[in-house]
């Protein structure tokens, strides 16, 4: 099913204490939200693990939902400093990323390992927000679209159908994210297209997120892209107020969906 999704990934930024609060307060109070909720559009924020359960606290009674960045694709053991899926749903998060492209780069997380982790999501009661997205070599070398084919279904040869039909993609082209240099609406639409004739040779339909330096000023263009349902959103949404006007976009674009 298509719906309208704005997730905002806070990454390693802020810190418990009294900042962090006034921006959940500000944020948990945003005019902006209660719009976008009442237009249908699923806002999420993904704070770091340890301001999960404040977040999600501070947040009960909004319509903010909150995703981990980040679980294990086992449910408990010996993996020291990691987080279950179970532990994040039990803090009051029910959405997840996996596989983003920091942690395929900097924790070497590779297709069938984002798989497990998409099964251990919605094992563990999350929705899987599952990343891909190709470099800029990649993309120049004109192997983008092999390189998202085969990380969709890597990962989908792994979890199944079922879990996919679960979960959500976010297309996030690693050139793009936090350089300022969003996808053009072109390059955007290609991709997403691509990504939903994947799915659908393997008889899943969801939701697909564009992300990658998306802001405030081109949330709009984005959104009005026949083939994209929603951003995932780094730096900006940072900002209670930038946040904010990303989710005015999304509710002038799909009020009437
Ligand atoms: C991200 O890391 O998921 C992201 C899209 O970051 P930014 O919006 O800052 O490019």
């Amino acid at each position: 099913m298509r719906r309208p999704i704005v997730a905002g990934n806070w990454k390693m930024n802020t810190e418990p204490g009294p900042s962090l609060d006034a921006m959940v307060s500000a944020l948990a109070h945003h005019p902006s939200i209660l719009r976008a909720h009442h237009a249908g559009i699923t806002v999420i924020v993904a704070p770091p693990f340890l301001s999960i359960a404040t977040v999600a606290q501070s947040m009960h009674g909004t319509a903010v939902h909150i995703a981990g960045q980040n679980c294990h694709h086992e449910e408990s053991g010996p993996y020291t400093g990691e987080v279950s899926a179970q532990a994040l749903f039990a803090s009051g998060a029910t959405w997840v990323l996996v596989g983003h492209s920091e942690r395929r780069r900097d924790a070497y997380e590779d297709d069938a390992l984002v798989g497990k982790k998409a099964v251990a999501a919605v094992r563990g009661g999350l929705t899987p927000i599952i990343c891909v997205g190709e470099t800029l070599e990649q993309r120049t070398a004109g192997i983008t679209h092999n390189v998202i084919a085969g990380q969709l279904l890597g990962a989908l040869a792994i979890a199944g159908r079922d879990v996919f039909a679960a979960s959500v993609i976010a297309y996030e082209p690693v050139w793009a994210i936090g350089t300022g240099l969003a996808a053009t609406p072109e390059q955007a639409q290609d991709v997403h297209n691509h990504i939903r004739n994947v799915l659908a040779s393997a008889g899943v339909s969801i939701p697909v997120l564009y992300g990658g330096s998306v802001t405030p000023e081109n949330a709009m263009e984005l959104f009005s892209i026949e083939d994209i349902d929603g951003a995932l959103v780094g730096g900006a949404s940072l900002k209670p107020d930038s946040f904010g006007a990303i989710l005015d976009a999304a509710e002038a674009t799909w009020r009437v969906a």
